[in-house]
């Protein structure tokens, strides 16, 4: 499995980070985890196939996670030739249908009929589903919005996580428990700790308790960039520690692959 990081920012307009968005490719599979404002952007700048992705699953319902959802549903039908012919399939935790209705609600008719069948599909809470029969895709209910959840991909023995937004929550350690690579939010400095985010200090709890393999960062508010982030996670987490950019990328040996 490959991970890419595509937007590491947030809601904070920055010169050198979008808002979140993840791709994670595996056999036939290319699973975009967010879609915040500025990630169609950020894909073309990368020059990564984004007309190629087949699943988009959302964390949860903010902007920074969700802005350019339409963007990229106008963008495979408008934005090159020839248009996209392929399915997606809309993924999240339960709300996300009613969002993709107010959404084409607000912009058009054409979201719900883009010219390639698109579908929605909610996955319930702590719950796990099959993927195109390439991996399990599973949820965990995390503490930051009503509907916010954190995912797992697990494809044989290999396993990802990706927090989406989290204030600490041991249960989610828990759950990541010996992932390979877990992409955790780290908003904010100590100084500016705020409920459902964290900062390194609990970023280096988090996987001192996890203990994944890699432990990578991503979701940074411009104040915790003056901290020295590594240092900090590196006093509570020993494992190897990377922090994200937007373009950032790292391949996972899979077991499944044939
Ligand atoms: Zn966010
Ligand atoms: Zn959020």
């Amino acid at each position: 499995m490959r991970l890419t990081t595509i937007g590491t920012g947030t809601v904070s307009p920055s010169a050198t980070r979008v808002c979140a968005g993840v791709l994670v490719e595996f056999g036939a599979v290319r699973l975009l985890m967010d879609c915040g404002a500025g990630v169609t952007h950020r894909m073309a700048a990368l020059r990564m196939d984004w007309m190629g992705i087949t699943h988009l699953a959302v964390t949860h319902f903010h902007p920074d996670h969700i802005a350019d959802i339409p963007m990229l549903i106008m963008a495979w039908r408008y934005g090159t030739l020839p248009p996209r012919a392929a399915p997606i399939e809309i993924l999240g935790p339960p709300g996300t249908a009613n969002l993709v209705e107010r959404l084409a609600d607000a912009f058009g008719q054409w979201m719900r009929e883009p010219g390639y069948p698109l579908t929605v599909r909610e996955i319930p809470f702590n719950d796990r589903i099959d993927l195109a029969g390439e991996a399990y895709l599973g949820t965990y209910k995390v503490p930051h919005t009503e509907e916010s959840i954190a995912y797992s991909i697990e494809r044989g023995a290999t396993r990802i996580v990706y927090t989406g937004d989290t204030g600490f929550d041991g249960g989610l350690a828990q759950w990541s428990a010996g992932c390979n690579v877990m992409l955790s939010e780290c908003s904010l400095p100590r100084s500016m700790t705020v409920a459902g985010h964290m900062t390194p200090e609990e970023c280096g709890a988090l996987g001192a308790l996890a203990q994944p393999g890699l432990l990578a960062l991503t979701h940074f508010y411009p104040p915790v960039e003056d901290e020295d982030i590594a240092g900090i996670v590196g006093s509570f987490y020993k494992g190897p520690i990377a922090l994200a950019t937007d373009g950032w990328s790292t391949h996972i040996e899979d077991s499944a692959c044939s």
